[in-house]
């Protein structure tokens, strides 16, 4: 009897502790986040200029020396704790709030690409044959914005920030290249995001958990033995092309869930007469790629090939494909609704099967979401598909893409 009359203050107590937590989060982190977005948008011409300066000066894949000095500088100014030259011309700040909260990271990809289109925009490329058509100067100029939000709130801020800007990410190779070179060794980060350009319309994001676009598999199959061999190599490539649930020549941009692409070159013979089969084979999250890999494995074991060996030689992370952490997705979504609701959230219907991106490295290491961010303006006509030779992205992305990530890093961060 005395317990129902002890339950109910209990309950009560417990209801208002709970309400005030409840209610407690969201104005602090509105608080912090409308200070950070008040000093990012006094710099947004700062911005603009930043990116238009990396726009003219685009550099390929592995010499982006004068974009992470660039970097490297603004940060330094800021207070981060600045580390260059971290595989190859990456850069890597950090930000260490006084309070507690988690790490979070951001990757920035730094790289040009090879074109000899002319550049449409004003602010051209004034390099012969290298222009940003992947839109990483607007990545690099977002990393930056985030840079400045950050630092405007340093003394309040939960947690810390890690800003990562890296080299050759259009030769899948700076990812990796950064964290043998110890990214994350000192410092590790509890969860990492990224956006990427996408023919959006400007004012979107969109992600979508799990796969979100493809990883690569390599193969090489050597068959040898007595019998026929060009035979057997041709048995042995529709049993590997059978495995794939679409054609190689996918008309969409998007694939469903759970496609498998498999894509072998021309078969060559070696010295000792035997042949052999390359490709690679593409799908989007883990579990399609173990499938996939599994699927070819049992596939070749079960040939029956009379005088024929096959030595196959697989490789499943080839190159890390994007797999977005559901969980960090939900919550990242939530925060950038409550935080910054002008921000459009759409969720991308499938994968990206024939672009690829090497920020699964990071992935495969801590929680991560990519984000594609909407570059497109139907108002100028512009597209930004990346890698046309069109491609334009629009500068109003850049402010978009910085409120969205500090919203979800900052939920993240408080959120331990
Ligand atoms: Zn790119």
């Amino acid at each position: 009897m005395i317990r129902g009359n002890f339950l109910l203050p209990v309950l009560l107590l417990a209801g208002l502790l709970l309400s005030n937590r409840a209610f407690a989060q969201p104005t602090e982190s509105t608080r912090l986040f409308e200070r950070m977005v008040e000093q990012v948008t006094a710099q947004e011409e700062a911005l603009i200029a930043l990116r238009h300066d990396i726009h003219r000066h685009p550099e390929v894949s592995g010499e982006e020396e004068r974009t992470a000095g660039l970097v490297a500088e603004h940060l330094t100014a800021l207070g981060f704790d600045v580390r260059t030259g971290v595989g190859g011309h990456g850069v890597v700040a950090v930000l260490e709030g006084n309070r507690p909260g988690a790490i979070v990271a951001f990757r920035a990809d730094m790289d040009a690409v090879p074109s000899t289109a002319e550049d449409p925009v004003e602010y051209r490329s004034v390099i012969p044959g290298v222009r940003h058509i992947c839109g990483h100067d607007v990545h690099t100029t977002v990393g930056v914005g985030l840079a400045e939000g950050f630092a405007a709130v340093k003394d309040d801020l939960p947690g810390s920030v890690m800003l990562i800007f890296q080299p050759a990410e259009e030769r899948g190779i700076g990812a990796n290249a950064m964290l043998a070179e110890g990214a994350f060794d000192t410092i590790t980060p509890e969860a990492i995001f990224a956006l990427h350009t996408a023919p959006y319309n400007v004012g979107t994001v969109a992600t979508v958990a799990g796969g979100m676009m493809s990883g690569r598999a390599s193969i090489a199959v050597t068959v040898r033995g007595a019998g026929d061999l060009i035979e057997a190599a041709s048995t042995v490539r529709e049993a590997i092309e059978g495995v794939g649930t679409h054609p190689p020549q996918m008309a969409g941009m998007i694939a469903p869930k759970g496609f498998i692409m498999v894509n072998l070159f021309p078969q060559r013979g070696t010295a000792g007469g035997n042949i052999v089969i390359q490709g690679q084979i593409m799908a989007a999250g883990y579990e399609d790629r173990a499938r996939a890999k599994a699927a070819v494995l049992d596939t070749l074991k079960a040939l029956d090939l009379p005088g024929i060996t096959l030595e196959t030689a697989y490789n499943e992370r080839f190159m890390e494909g994007v797999n977005n952490d559901a969980a960090l997705v939900n919550l990242a979504n939530s925060g950038i609704q409550a935080l910054a609701p002008t921000v459009g959230i759409e969720t991308v219907s499938g994968a990206v099967p024939a672009f690829s991106e090497d920020f699964g490295s990071f992935q495969a290491r801590v929680p991560g979401v990519m984000y594609f961010l909407g570059v497109s303006n139907p108002e100028t006509g512009t597209v930004g598909m990346p890698h046309s030779p069109t491609y334009v992205a629009d500068d109003g992305s850049i402010l978009v893409g910085t409120h969205a990530m500090l919203a979800a890093m900052l939920t993240r961060m408080m959120n331990n």
